[in-house]
């Protein structure tokens, strides 16, 4: 016991051990990753206890995430020698918001027993308050009213504190917005963004509830106007510690400066080039501006990176120079040489999941002089969630452990499953659990009692429920604009299940009686699977229902709808896939024993792991396409800082890579390595070469295989990548997966041909984004469209 009491000074260098004893005043602790400063945060806490200044439940102890503030919990726990039971200020934000909150409801008109919307919630509340002006509004709408609503509060403003420059003038019935001097104001059901959120506050005062905004809202309401609360609290957290501050939202910002008020015992650890929540309202600022919020205080530079080898320091500072908006630091490290960060190109995206599969199961062994490694020590980094299913798939395939953090698998996500519950419905019309799923999913104002009533009629006529519903719209039990669309629904599933099948084939009588069982045979389809699957998805109105979403996770849920669809291509029709997946489901993993980590790069923050794989370095991927949009550099930035945090969580391996050829919506698209590669110091890289790994580069035999290859080897992505294939190791397509290249799928447009469009008429292309095509068309002006209706006309 008394060894622990040494040990956790002992740990620390000096510049720590300053950080740590200086437990009055201000402190700002401001250095690059890997450099220590959770660990003496942790160490802080530690110290104020153990030299007795504080009770445990008198320190303020910000963390980012539950989980980060379980695992101080504990480390705090080991170096004072016991549980730290008793700290119950040590969380998020939120979790520590909503207990203060409890104790001073009453102060901003709420009950101390309120409750806590969650974004359903919210959303339906939005819904009610339009229909109390007469609207009803879209979930779309509701869901984009809602994440505006959410900025006013990250921002810290209350309804009449809004900057006017900041307010939208909106459509409730249809989405639109407008600038403020065009806005017809007077026209029933366009309102004022502020407008509404005044009256969705005085609504949640009602209900007695608040949503995640209001809890540091209404607190720094509270400490603003009732003094004497302010300082209770302030003489009461005696310390205040926060990490990851570079994160820190305005409301939080200002929370904790109305805190620390009094004493100034604040201390604060962060680093600027680790800032990637701008986009949820995150101001790097606030780190930036601690030495004039708190003058005279102590700023503490760590500068030597305990995390990672000298070859994954050196490249990670190689990128992050390359941004213009930061302070700019050095860091070093002591730590052995251990291998360059290496790199490698692949064919595509399952070639790269592939190729990650093996590389760890070889690395449990030890490979290439790196030493045998656990599961539980590797990670896999994406910069977009739908990465994470290549992965998946492969893991499950092969049987190896793996879990997705901070998030739900692939095969989870609400979109996926209600997709697939599509694709059930139209190869098995009778799957009631799929068609509960979907009945009203997207919205077609099928309420509950619409949805009893084909319950009802299923049960009693004892059939399936699409059936069921056929009969109820047939003998008008539900009608109106719900029957309508119910009728639309039970047309659209018969009209997709015709299209798994080509049509019946008339064959000669003797040839098909067989047994007394006839035979019946069908042709081909007129649509592959993977063009069926986008049909459904469009014609149901299920892909509309996104794209009408204005919330920063719609794009998400479209890229997982886009990736759902490009991996058809590796199934031979939809129930082959429907199979694969319920397989791969079913092989749940057991829980206990070490696993791969699969999560994305903005839940790594913090983290660190010997080894990292950081796949689909690609412009476009990562960098995001909307960062590369964007004038300015606001967002590429953040970009090249998210590149920062994912190489600093790599203690000993750090392993890149990129693939030539991404399939979207079953079409090839060419990927350019990211920019952020030839960021990267040459000297402290490797490239690969994948071929040697497993025999890669084979010519496939068939001549339709070749012939779609040679497509795909005539394109300019794949041109360009040969020209680097000297620089960066590539791998070759595999036999395996060239034979279900299907050829038709790569034919694609070029800008400027001519075209035909069976509504729109004659055009010239003017514009071409994975399967959209923009067209200027000679009568109908420009427009956007799905290419597979686009037909090439050379006269
Ligand atoms: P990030 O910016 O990524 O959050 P950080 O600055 O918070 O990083 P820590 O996570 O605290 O860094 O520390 C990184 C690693 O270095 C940890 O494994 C930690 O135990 C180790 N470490 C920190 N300080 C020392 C030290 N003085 N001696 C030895 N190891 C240390
Ligand atoms: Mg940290």
């Amino acid at each position: 016991m008394p060894a622990a009491s040494v040990d956790y000074l002992k740990d620390l260098n000096p510049a720590q051990r300053e950080a740590v004893d200086r437990l009055d005043g201000p402190v700002l602790m401001l250095a690059g990753a890997g450099t220590g400063k959770t660990k003496a945060l942790t160490a802080r806490i530690t110290h104020l206890l153990k030299t007795h200044r504080v009770r445990e439940n008198e320190i303020l102890a910000v963390t980012f995430t539950n989980k980060a503030a379980r695992e101080m919990k504990e480390r705090v726990g080991r170096m004072l020698g016991r549980p730290a039971e008793g700290m119950p200020w040590l969380g998020t934000f939120h979790a520590i918001c909503v207990k203060l909150l409890r104790r001073h409801a009453e102060l901003v008109g709420l009950k101390s027993n309120f409750t806590i919307l969650d974004t359903d919630d919210q959303k339906r509340l939005i819904k009610q308050l339009a229909s109390s002006v007469d609207v009803e509004v879209r979930t779309s709408t509701a869901r984009w009213l809602a994440s505006i609503i959410d900025n006013y509060k990250n921002n810290s403003w209350l309804p009449d504190q809004v900057p006017a420059s900041k307010e939208l003038w909106i459509d409730l019935e249809t989405g639109a917005e407008f600038e403020e001097l065009d806005a017809p104001k007077k026209r029933k059901g366009v309102m004022s963004s502020i407008d509404f959120y005044k009256l969705y506050q005085a609504r949640l005062r009602v209900l007695n509830a608040v949503d995640f905004g209001d809890l540091l809202l209404h607190m720094v309401t509270i400490f603003q106007t009732y003094p004497d609360v302010l300082e209770q609290y302030q003489r009461w957290f005696r310390y205040i510690l926060v990490d990851e501050y570079q994160d820190t939202n305005v409301a939080q910002y200002l929370w904790l400066r109305l805190l620390a008020g009094g004493h100034k015992n604040i201390c604060c650890v962060g680093d600027d080039d680790q800032s990637i929540y701008g986009w949820r309202g995150a101001e790097v600022g606030n780190i930036l501006r601690f030495e004039k919020d708190f003058p005279g205080a102590f700023v503490v530079r760590l500068e030597q990176n305990y995390r990672s080898t000298p070859h994954i320091l050196a490249a990670a500072s190689n990128v992050i120079r390359g941004n213009e908006n930061r302070l700019g630091k050095e860091l070093w490290t002591d730590r052995e040489e251990g291998e360059k960060v290496r790199l490698i190109g692949h064919w595509d995206g399952e070639e790269e999941a592939r190729w990650v599969g093996e590389e760890i199961d070889a690395m449990q062994v030890g490979t290439r002089g790196v030493r045998p490694m656990n599961l539980d020590e590797i990670a896999i980094l994406v910069r977009a969630s739908h990465q994470m299913r290549a992965f998946e798939d492969r893991f499950l395939t092969i049987g190896l452990p793996y879990k997705v953090i901070g998030g739900p698998r692939f095969y989870e996500r609400m979109e996926i499953r209600d997709a697939m519950a599509y694709f059930r419905l139209v190869v098995s019309p009778e799957d009631d659990l799929a068609f509960e799923r979907i009945v009203n999913t997207p919205k077609r104002g099928l309420g509950d009692k619409a949805q009893q009533t084909i319950q009802v009629v299923a049960r009693e006529n004892g059939v399936s429920l699409v059936d069921g519903a056929r009969i109820a719209v047939d003998n008008g039990l539900i009608k109106g604009k719900g029957g309508k669309a119910l009728r639309e629904l039970i047309d659209g599933l018969a009209r997709w299940n015709g299209m798994t099948r080509g049509p019946r084939i008339e064959v000669d009588d003797d040839s098909v009686i067989d047994d007394g069982v006839s035979t019946i045979r069908y042709g081909a389809p007129e649509h592959t699977h993977i063009e069926l699957a986008q049909i459904i998805l469009d014609e149901s109105g299920y892909t509309a229902h996104w794209q009408n979403e204005k919330t920063p996770e719609a794009p998400g849920r479209l890229e997982n709808l886009k990736e759902l669809v490009n991996q058809l291509d590796n199934f031979e029709n939809l129930q082959g896939f429907l199979e694969h997946v319920s397989l791969v489901m079913d092989n749940e993993q057991d829980s206990d024993g070490a696993k791969v980590s699969i999560m994305t790069l903005h839940a790594a923050k913090g983290l660190e792991f010997p080894a990292v794989f950081l796949p689909g370095w690609e412009d476009g991927l990562f960098p995001s396409q909307r960062s590369m949009d964007e004038s300015g550099l606001k967002g590429l930035e953040e970009e090249r800082r998210l590149a920062y945090v994912g190489i600093t969580r790599a203690e000993e391996v750090c392993t890149i890579s990129f693939a030539a050829n991404r399939r979207v919506f079953g079409q090839w698209q060419n990927s350019m390595p990211s920019r952020f590669i030839d960021e990267l110091p040459e000297d402290h890289v490797e490239v690969l070469t994948a071929t040697g790994l497993y025999g890669g580069g084979q010519q496939s035999a068939s001549i339709e295989t070749r012939a779609a290859e040679a497509n795909v080897y005539n394109s300019p992505g794949w041109k360009r990548m040969q020209a680097r294939q000297g620089q960066y190791g590539m791998s070759q397509p595999r036999e395996s997966r060239n034979t279900v290249i299907d050829a038709t799928a790569i034919a694609s447009f070029t800008l400027g041909e001519r075209v035909f469009h069976q509504k729109f008429g004659y055009g010239a292309v003017i514009g071409i984004e994975g399967d959209k095509v923009e067209v200027e068309f000679e009568k109908a002006g420009t427009k956007k469209v799905v290419s597979r209706f686009l037909t090439a006309k050379d006269d």
